[in-house]
C-alpha cells in the first residue's frame, strides 16, 4: 500500500493549538435550528416546540366537584355539625361525564362525583366524610363555607392563553398538556441527522471474530448511543480502511445521506495512516485541529458540502470524551434544545497527580458520598484506550490547565455522566 502523503510540519503550522473554549465555541458557531416538523405528541417526548400552544377552550369546561359527596346551597347547612344534623332531600345522582341541568331546590341535595359539572345554584359540596346517608335522605354534619371542593371553569387553562411557547422542551406534563388541550400533531424541530465512520484497517464489526491485530469497532456503537442520548438519529456508515478513495466514498455517502453532522473517528493524528484531515481538507475544509485536552488531543473539526464534520480520535476514551464535548452540545442546539449540560458536583479528589503539559485534563472517577461532601476516586488507568475506566466512572473531574499537581483532597469539578 502507497503511504499517503504527509504534510505534519506544514499541517502544524497552520492550525494552531486551540483551547477546550475555543475550540467549542468555534464547532457550535457551525450549527443552527434545524427546521420544523409534524410530529404526533406521541414522538414528542424531549422535542423542541416550534410553535406556540392557545388554548382554545377552558380547563375544566365547566365548574365541577373536586371531591365525592354532596351538592348543596349554603344556607341549608349554615350550623350543621354533628351534634346538629342538618338533613336534606336527595334529588339525584350525578357521574363525572353527565350534566345535571336543573337547578338546585332549596333543601335539596345532588350526590356527585369528582369531576361532573355540578348542577346549577350549587354552593359548596360536602364531602362523604361529613354526612351520613339516611335512605333518601342526607344528614350534613358539618358546615362548609361557599365553593368548597367547587373547581371553576377554566381553573387551569383559560380559553385564548398561550400555555406552551416555541422554544419549550416537551416533558411528560406537556405532552398531557397538549393531549387536555386537543393537540394530536405539534410542530417541533426536526431531530439531527448523525453519520458515524470509523476509521481504521485494524478494524472489524461486531459480530465477526477479530484476526491477528484486529479489533472490533466500539466507537460506531459508543456514538450512536450518544446520538440517541441527545435526541439524534445516528446514521451507521461502518467501517472504512485507512485509504483515501474507501474513506473519501464513505463521506460522500453522508452528504447523501443528507446527514447534518458527520462524526469520524481514527486517522486524525500524526501517524503514517492518518488520513482524515487529508481527505477533509481535499474534500472541504479544515477550521482546526488539535485541542489542548486530554484525552483527546488530536480532534479535528471542518465541513464537507456544508455539513460540519468532527473527527474523533480513535482511542475510545478520546472519541467519547470529544463527543461530550463537541457533539453533544451541537446536536442539542440544532433541536433547540438547552438541557445538554452534565450536572456537576465539587469532589475531594482522593488520588494524587502530576502532569507536565497545560492542557484540559478529564479523569475518569467514581464517586462515594461522605455525609454532605463527595469524594472522588480514578477509576483506574487513565489511558485514552482503557474504555473500562469509562464503563466504571460515575463523572469526569475537570482539572483546569493551569495545575500542575492535584494533591489528595483538593477540590474539583466533576461532570456527572448520568442523564
Ligand atoms: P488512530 O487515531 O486511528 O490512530 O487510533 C487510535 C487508537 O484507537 C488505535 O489503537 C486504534 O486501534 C483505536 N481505535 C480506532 N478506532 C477505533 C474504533 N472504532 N473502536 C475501537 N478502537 C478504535
Ligand atoms: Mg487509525
Amino acid at each position: 500500500m502507497e503511504k499517503p502523503k504527509r504534510h505534519e510540519e506544514e499541517m502544524i503550522e497552520a492550525y494552531p493549538w486551540l483551547s477546550v473554549n475555543e475550540a467549542v465555541d468555534t464547532f457550535l458557531g457551525h450549527f443552527d435550528l434545524l427546521p420544523a416538523e409534524g410530529i404526533d405528541i406521541l414522538e414528542g417526548l424531549d422535542r423542541v416546540l416550534a410553535m406556540d400552544i392557545v388554548a382554545e377552550n377552558d380547563i375544566p369546561p365547566l365548574a365541577n366537584t373536586a371531591m365525592d359527596g354532596y351538592a348543596v346551597r349554603v344556607a341549608d347547612i349554615k350550623g350543621a355539625s354533628p351534634e346538629h344534623p342538618l338533613r336534606l332531600h336527595i334529588v339525584g345522582d350525578l357521574a363525572a361525564g353527565y350534566l345535571w341541568q336543573k337547578p338546585l331546590a332549596p333543601g335539596t341535595a345532588v350526590r356527585i362525583m369528582t369531576g361532573a359539572p355540578v348542577p346549577p345554584g350549587t354552593e359548596a359540596v360536602v364531602e362523604f366524610e361529613h354526612t351520613e346517608r339516611q335512605g333518601d335522605w342526607v344528614a350534613i354534619l358539618k358546615e362548609v363555607k361557599p365553593m368548597r371542593n367547587v373547581r371553576e371553569a377554566g381553573e387551569d387553562v383559560h380559553k385564548g392563553e398561550t400555555i406552551l411557547t416555541k422554544g419549550t422542551r416537551l416533558r411528560p406534563q406537556e405532552i398531557g398538556m397538549l393531549a387536555a388541550l386537543g393537540y394530536r400533531q405539534v410542530q417541533v424541530h426536526r431531530q439531527p441527522r448523525v453519520a458515524i465512520l470509523a476509521t481504521g484497517d485494524e478494524l472489524v464489526d461486531v459480530e465477526e471474530t477479530p484476526g491477528p491485530g484486529q479489533i472490533r469497532n466500539a466507537n460506531s456503537y459508543t456514538n450512536a448511543a450518544q446520538v440517541l442520548q441527545m435526541g439524534g438519529i445516528p446514521l451507521l456508515l461502518g467501517i472504512a480502511h485507512d485509504r483515501v478513495e474507501e474513506l473519501t466514498a464513505k463521506l460522500r455517502q453522508a452528504v447523501t445521506q443528507n446527514a447534518d453532522l458527520i462524526l469520524t473517528s481514527g486517522g486524525v493524528s500524526l501517524g503514517d495512516f492518518d488520513i482524515v484531515k487529508d481527505v477533509l481538507a481535499a474534500e472541504g475544509e479544515i477550521h482546526f485541529w488539535r485541542v489542548q485536552m486530554k484525552p483527546g488531543k488530536p480532534a479535528a473539526m471542518g465541513q464537507i458540502a456544508g455539513i460540519p464534520l468532527l473527527g474523533l480520535p480513535g482511542n475510545p476514551v478520546s472519541a467519547m470524551i470529544t463527543f461530550e464535548l463537541f457533539a453533544r452540545p451541537a446536536i442539542a442546539r440544532m433541536q433547540g434544545r438547552d438541557d445538554w449540560r452534565r450536572q456537576r458536583v465539587q469532589a475531594h479528589f482522593m488520588n494524587e497527580i502530576q502532569r507536565k503539559d497545560n492542557r484540559r485534563h478529564y479523569l475518569r472517577v467514581r464517586l462515594e458520598q461522605d455525609g454532605e461532601t463527595w469524594k472522588a476516586f480514578l477509576t483506574g488507568d487513565q489511558g485514552s484506550g482503557i474504555l473500562r475506566s469509562m464503563v466504571m466512572a460515575d463523572g469526569l473531574a475537570i482539572i483546569p490547565e493551569s495545575w500542575r499537581k492535584v494533591e489528595p483532597g483538593t477540590v474539583v469539578d466533576v461532570m456527572l455522566l448520568d442523564r
